[in-house]
């Protein structure tokens, strides 16, 4: 049984690896594709449990079944950290918002 490399949940076997990334089919994060290269430096220096949760939400929204696997690496880590901080209210649901303000 592997771990999640993101939240730690226990996930099914990575999807074979391709090249130097490792695939997996998080409960929590969904389907991802991480490069080995973060995830040995996360066993060295693991990130901070709210970065762990932000990612794992991020994951969750970006992962479609008719769409390539999300990407984890070194260089779009903090990329995607600085979108997950992004309030979902702002992220396409303002209408509703506003419409209740009229
Ligand atoms: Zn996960």
């Amino acid at each position: 049984m592997n771990r999640c490399p993101v939240c730690q949940t226990p996930t099914e076997d990575a999807v074979p690896a391709t090249g130097s990334f490792s695939a997996y089919d998080c409960c929590s994060c969904g389907k991802y594709e991480i490069t080995d290269l973060l995830e040995s430096s996360w066993q060295t220096v693991p990130p901070a449990p709210e970065q762990r949760a932000q990612l794992s939400r991020l994951l969750k929204t970006l992962s479609r079944p008719d769409e390539p696997l999300p990407r984890v690496t070194t260089a779009s880590l903090p990329h995607l950290l600085s979108q997950a901080l992004i309030p979902p209210s702002i992220r396409g649901t303002a209408g509703t918002v506003t419409d209740g303000i009229k």
